[in-house]
């Protein structure tokens, strides 16, 4: 991979880091001033539902995060854009497709064979 395209890579994952990390600050914050809004008969099942909506989100971004952090290890030690089974090159055009891709395409594919869970 050129390093344009590295570079590419690494502004867009540290953009998608940058938003889901600022995404959480506004939810915290709305949630909080609705909060002040609802009267008490409501705020019960208010809160129920924001703390699952929050979990909920928590858990995306937390492995959305975890996944831009290990492609930005990756950028990092040169192994990014490398199928983990084949040592191939994944491609840009996969990987601008799917940025977390860890696998080419018939490595993936191969993984994704439902005869592979017969055996
Ligand atoms: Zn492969």
């Amino acid at each position: 991979m050129n390093a344009t395209d590295l570079n590419f890579f690494k502004v867009f994952l540290l953009e998608q880091k940058s938003s889901i990390l600022n995404k959480s600050n506004e939810f915290k914050h709305e949630q909080a001033s609705e909060r002040a809004n609802v009267s008490e008969e409501v705020e019960a099942a208010t809160m129920e539902l924001s703390a699952n909506l929050s979990i909920h989100l928590h858990e995306r971004d937390r492995m959305i995060l975890f996944q831009i952090d290990r492609a930005l290890g990756k950028l990092e030690d040169g192994s990014y854009g490398q199928c983990e089974s084949c040592d191939e090159v994944i491609g840009a055009k996969r990987l601008k497709a799917s940025p977390f891709a860890t696998l080419c395409v018939s490595c993936k594919e191969e993984q994704e064979d439902p005869r592979n869970y017969l055996q």
